[in-house]
């Protein structure tokens, strides 16, 4: 298979370029940003600047699959200015993609689970997402994100070589370092008190980036269409995850809890049956063992 995966240099990026290229299939990657080492032929372009539609154009007809990852995620930042920037890495990206891209290439796009707002509420506790329910995104990113999913959609029917996968709070090898497991373990590094949004009672639907690529992996092998959750289905409390960053790092340090944004949801809850009819991908995640993984792939890389 030919693979274009863009964002290629990121987090979920650069973890499917590798799995790709070690099964064999011919990767490109396109990222404005170089790093060292991923697997493939790596092409830095910024895929918003309209000058670069030519060589998109011929690395999109290339390709037999188009992962697109190219993204600004994160929720925290909010002005003005970070508004112009996903409008550049979310949608223009998404926009010019898909201008391009041949009617026989299978195109797998990157949303979020930030399109669910909250988990909807049931006799009081929380129920899984599906992705037949309505989106109600809450923060900024999540409405950049449902924005490019209809975009997408403007391009194609959902029938015609067009997946929008939905990860969850991702976590391993290489998380990016705004996100929470991420800073947990750079404060307990530094013996700084760690800092958690909102308190301990809130949960995060983790989910193992290997899982996450292995399900993306699974959408272009079986040219799924539609839209599919990936996340495993057990939100975790913040609660665990401190205790997790704690056991995996061999040490502890103060918990400190502060005001949340009113755009941070208090709790992700996928339901994961979808992905695992109709891709056959479990992604049961175990956050204990992740969590030393990402401890482990940490001390490595510095
Ligand atoms: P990341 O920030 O690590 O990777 C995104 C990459 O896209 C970066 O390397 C960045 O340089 C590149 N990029 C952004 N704008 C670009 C542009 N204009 N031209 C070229 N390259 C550009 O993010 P990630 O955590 O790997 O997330 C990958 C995708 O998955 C994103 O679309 C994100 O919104 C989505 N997602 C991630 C999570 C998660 O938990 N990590 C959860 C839900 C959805």
């Amino acid at each position: 298979m030919k693979a274009l995966v863009t964002g290629s240099s990121g987090f979920i990026g650069s973890n499917l370029v590798r799995r790709l290229a070690s099964r064999g299939d011919e990767v490109v990657g396109i990222d404005r940003r170089r790093v060292r080492g991923p697997a493939g032929l790596q092409v830095t372009m910024d895929l918003a600047d309209r000058r670069n539609l030519a060589e998109l154009a011929r690395w999109a007809r290339w390709a037999d699959v188009v992962f697109h990852l190219a993204a600004r995620p994160g929720i925290r930042s909010d002005s003005p200015r970070v508004d112009r920037l996903r409008h550049r890495d979310i949608i223009m990206t998404t926009d010019h993609l898909m201008a391009v891209v041949a009617e026989r290439t299978h195109v797998i796009l990157a949303s979020s689970s930030s399109v669910y707002g909250d988990a909807a509420r049931r006799n009081g506790s929380h129920r899984a997402s599906r992705e037949t329910d309505p989106t109600r995104p809450i923060s900024r990113y999540g409405h950049f994100k449902a924005s490019m999913e209809r975009l997408a959609l403007q391009y194609r029917r959902p029938g015609d070589g067009l997946a929008i996968a939905r990860p969850f709070t991702v976590i391993g090898e290489g998380q990016r370092p705004d996100m929470a497991l991420s800073i947990w373990m750079e404060a307990v590094r530094r013996g700084e008190p760690v800092e958690v949004f909102g308190g301990l009672d809130r949960a995060r639907d983790v989910t193992d980036v290997s899982k996450v690529v292995e399900a993306l992996m699974a959408m272009a092998d079986r040219r799924f269409c539609g839209t599919v959750n990936l996340g495993a289905g057990r939100p975790r409390l913040l609660d665990e995850m401190v205790k997790a960053v704690f056991s995996a790092m061999g040490r502890e340090a103060p918990v400190r809890v502060v005001r949340a944004d009113p755009q941070e949801v208090r709790v992700t809850c996928a339901d994961p049956t979808r992905a695992r009819v109709d891709l056959g991908v479990d992604l049961t995640t175990d956050l204990e063992r992740v969590t030393i993984r990402q401890a482990g792939a940490r001390l490595v890389a510095a």
